[in-house]
């Protein structure tokens, strides 16, 4: 027998079921195929790209480990896997199962492709942890589009166990391929504090955050300046990380439950956009909301120069760093959804060029969740800046961070950018607020009043 092992986003050799299943066949050629239709759309982006070749490295480097290697083409996926099946004499090839349209594309290629040369296509768990349809979902739907009665079918439903890495990969001789380079892969211009990927920064990162993170997650994960979360969020994109394994070594303590939780979420958008894979660019609820168009507020949310210190100070955080902590992205969603009115595309599309752990489910449907289009329940509640800042930055040390022009000044002015002396506004070089916040909310909910 053999097996053809077609990694996605499962890039790790840890408790990874494709790789493992591959592995029980007597060859196994594990390959990585560069999609020409990702290379060409939109979500090919230098940050993501940067990223995804750690990760392609420190897979070849540990296969190699194993005895194998990593076998790179480049083109559609289908076409790659039957070539080298033909090449190779594979009887089967395994692949994990994804939840987005191109994903479900993909698989179903494979499929066609692979019925004709009598080779299996076997499709398994990896990305997240539970199936997105089938046990969990309530009878006659498809999806749930509540957490909370998902999360308690979630944390009830029993879970696979963990695994180790293969021990040995025996791999028939087949040219591997190079690593093209990232520049010509995705041109353009990185963040310039860039986290970097692979399975062994993924593991070291686990290691460290359930070692020491973890316990202090409850009162840290909303501080902005405390940078207190697990920033696992591109591993477990890439699938450097196992999200089973995370669940399983977390402990029994209240931030290691929280932490949980939110990998729950992840696997709740999953899901959903697994049911509803055209609300990557649709709306989940048909609001029908009448967005303003305007170019110039849109430019300066994306550059940082709203004149909102903590709205500019996580714009900005995301484009030093490709990363942006979790309640900055939901006030700087919420204002360009609900204060400036934008259209919530718009900045799902900012934040995927930006994104390291940039991802459909997690994105389209986070942002959903904010504007109002989506599964949260109260979609008219929105986020006041100075209240967020004040709660969730009361020092101002995140928006100092990343907003040095600002560095000096007191942090009620911080807060409350209207306090800032306008002479000493323009000295600094820092921009008047485009916009009188509390009259934009105000004519918000009045308007999403008659909605
Ligand atoms: P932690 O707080 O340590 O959480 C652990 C893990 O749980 C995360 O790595 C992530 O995988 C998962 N998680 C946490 N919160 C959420 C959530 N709300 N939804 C889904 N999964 C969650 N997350 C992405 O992974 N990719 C995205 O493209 C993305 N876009 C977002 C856009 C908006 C507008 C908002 C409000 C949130 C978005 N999120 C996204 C969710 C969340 O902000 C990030 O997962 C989190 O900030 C990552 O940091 P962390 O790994 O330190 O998270």
């Amino acid at each position: 027998r053999t097996a053809i092992c077609l990694f996605t986003r499962d890039l790790r050799i840890h408790d990874n079921p494709v790789l493992l299943a591959a592995a029980a066949a007597d060859r196994v050629v594990p390959l990585f195929v560069l999609d020409d239709a990702v290379l060409a759309g939109p979500f090919n982006r230098p940050n993501r790209m940067a990223f995804l070749l750690d990760c392609l490295r420190d897979l070849r480097r540990s296969l190699r480990e194993l005895g194998g290697g990593l076998v790179v083409r480049r083109g559609s996926p289908s076409a790659e896997v039957a070539a080298l099946a033909d090449e190779v004499g594979a009887t089967e090839v395994h692949v994990a199962a994804d939840v987005s349209a191109h994903a479900t594309a993909r698989a179903n290629e494979l499929r066609q492709v692979l019925a004709e040369r009598s080779c299996a296509l076997h499709v398994h768990d990896a990305v997240i942890t539970a199936q997105p349809a089938g046990f969990l979902t309530p009878a006659g739907n498809d999806h749930f589009a509540v957490f909370t009665p998902y999360f308690r079918r979630w944390a009830e439903a029993p879970m696979r166990r963990s695994a180790a890495a293969p021990e040995r990969l025996r791999m028939p001789d087949v040219r591997t391929g190079t690593l093209p380079a990232r520049a010509d892969l995705a041109p353009g211009d990185l963040s310039p504090r860039l986290p970097s990927g692979g399975e062994t920064k993924a593991r070291q990162r686990m290691r460290d955050w359930l070692a020491d993170g973890v316990a202090g997650y409850v009162e840290g994960h909303d501080d902005l300046a405390a940078d207190a979360t697990s920033r696992l969020s591109p591993h477990l994109h890439f699938g450097c990380a196992s999200p089973v394994e995370l669940v399983e070594r977390a402990g029994r303590g209240e931030g290691d439950q929280a932490f949980v939780r939110q990998l729950a979420w992840r696997d709740f958008h999953h899901q959903v956009l697994a049911a509803r894979p055209e609300c990557s660019h649709r709306d989940y609820r048909a609001r029908n909301y009448r967005w303003r168009d305007d170019p110039q507020a849109l430019r300066a949310w994306q550059e940082g120069r709203t004149g909102i210190p903590i709205v500019d100070a996580g714009m900005r955080q995301l484009a030093e760093e490709g990363w942006m902590h979790n309640r900055a992205r939901m006030i700087t969603a919420s204002f360009l959804t609900k204060t400036l009115y934008l259209d919530w595309r718009l900045g799902a599309r900012h934040f995927f060029d930006l994104l390291v752990d940039g991802d459909i489910a997690n994105n389209d449907m986070n942002w959903q969740w904010v504007a109002g289009t989506g599964t949260d329940s109260r979609p008219n509640r929105v986020l006041n800046p100075t209240r967020q800042a004040t709660r969730y930055d009361p020092a101002g040390d995140y928006i100092r961070r990343y907003l040095p022009e600002l560095d000096g000044l007191p942090v009620g002015q911080l807060h409350e950018p209207r306090r800032i002396d306008p002479a000493e506004r323009a000295r600094r070089g820092y921009p008047a607020p485009i916009v009188d916040v509390d009259d934009a909310n105000a004519e918000f909910r009045a308007a999403r009043g008659k909605a």
